[in-house]
């Protein structure tokens, strides 16, 4: 660690390292990542790591599709492998409403040069023969959707900016930020203290804590989503191809292929559990939050009506851990509200999907004063 950087970034998750990466390729080389654990320690690792083109919105929609052309690309130019899985994805469209909101969002995506097919059941089936599409009117078909190792994906961005001379300072804790009379940060950490010209909050869980060590009260809370893996299931196993990922409506629920067994994630819609509301312990790392199967078992009924084998299968793990929510599910990303060179990068709920996106127009913002599309609906002043 050297004592002074251009811009330091806290937070060694997929947001934070999504910026570290951008940062430098857009000839900011001279900055600092501070994480208090390992890199993807908080809600990185665990993430089941769908990286979804399918979005409402069309600048959004350029974010995505950030993240699939990058996690291609990283192997190349790093030489580690992104983890990235091509499977493609289908989402199902159950209702008139929903097939009419794919038609907009299929014209959406051809304007953003993402492919993506409006399929029949019988062509869902070609894809995907577990599944039962009885209720279904129609699917979102997108090929170049997949799923990233998110460990991985995140390691090779790092990666790919400490080759261009970006440094990492791990297992340093931040434990206060001072505005310098000068206009600058000082950055307060239990390694000693650093200065920036520009410091970026990226941390996760964290940030309305970090935040607070500045006054900024960051909207963010956090809530808890599980998802299950099953042991190898025979009518999997015998499947010699990838299959898609697979969003459900109908189970509020997504799934993928696990090796020979699924990845079964379903969004609770009532007695959700919020998480570090009265502030979350700086030691933890790698940590899973207790499983709560109750919650979920409405859905998991409508999950195995879905994929009749999961109803059959042996559940081998259950992961749980804390996801940021915004109160209007859009990240924060850009400069706080009222502190000169203090930015956000949080907020995310699908970061693995969005950091690589978040990290490319934020790096424009800092290092050029504007982006190439408009990010009103991501500003944190919003
Ligand atoms: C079960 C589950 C499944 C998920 N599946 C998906 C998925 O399929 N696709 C998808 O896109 N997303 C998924 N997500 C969401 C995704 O994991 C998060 O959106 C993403 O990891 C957020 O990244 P982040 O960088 O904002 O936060 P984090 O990964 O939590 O990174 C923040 C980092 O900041 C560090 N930090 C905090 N405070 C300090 C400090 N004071 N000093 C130094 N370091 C500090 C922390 O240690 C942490 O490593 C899932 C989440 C869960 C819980």
């Amino acid at each position: 660690m050297k004592e002074e950087y251009q811009a330091i970034i806290v937070g060694g998750g997929a947001m934070g390292v999504g910026l570290f990466y951008h940062l430098a390729h857009e000839g900011w080389t001279d900055i600092l990542l501070i994480e208090k654990g390992e890199l993807t320690s908080g809600s990185t690792w665990h993430a089941a790591g769908l990286v979804p083109h399918f979005i409402g919105s069309l600048n959004m929609a350029k974010v995505h599709a950030a993240a699939p052309k990058l996690y291609t690309e990283l192997e190349e130019e790093t030489g580690l492998s992104a983890g990235w899985h091509p499977t493609g994805a289908i989402r199902l469209a159950l209702s008139d409403s929903e097939v009419d909101w794919f038609r907009y969002v299929n014209g959406m995506l051809n304007l953003v040069g993402v492919e993506s097919h409006l399929i029949s059941p019988n062509e869902i089936l070609d894809h995907h023969p577990l599944l039962d599409v009885s209720d279904v009117k129609l699917g979102f078909w997108t090929p170049n959707d997949g799923w990233s190792d998110p460990s991985s994906s995140t390691n090779a961005m790092a990666k790919g900016a400490r080759q261009l001379g970006a440094e990492v300072a791990r297992h340093t804790l931040v434990t206060d930020m001072n505005l310098l009379p000068d206009g600058k940060w000082e950055v307060v950490t239990d390694k000693g203290s650093v200065i920036a010209e520009h410091v970026v909050n990226a941390a996760g869980c964290y940030a309305p804590q970090l935040g607070e060590m500045v006054g900024y009260e960051v909207p963010i809370v956090s809530v808890i989503h599980q998802y299950l893996v099953t042991e190898a299931i025979p009518e999997v196993a015998k499947l010699d191809f990838d299959l898609p990922v697979i969003r459900d409506p109908r189970a509020s629920c997504y799934y993928r292929r696990e090796i020979d067994g699924l990845i079964v994630g379903p969004y609770e819609r009532e007695g959700a559990e919020l998480y570090g509301v009265d502030g979350i312990d700086w030691d933890l790392h790698f940590y899973l939050t207790p499983p709560n199967h109750d919650v979920l078992l409405p859905w998991l009924e409508l999950a195995a009506k879905r994929i009749p084998v999961f109803a059959e299968a042996g559940i081998h793990t259950t992961v749980s851990g804390p996801i940021t929510h915004t109160p209007d599910s859009g990240y924060l990303m850009g400069p706080a509200p009222g502190l000169k060179n203090y930015w956000v990068c949080a907020g995310a709920s699908i970061g693995v999907t969005q950091g690589p996106g978040a990290g490319k127009y934020l790096a424009q913002w800092m290092v050029h004063g504007q982006t190439e599309i408009n990010v009103a609906e991501m500003d944190p002043r919003r």
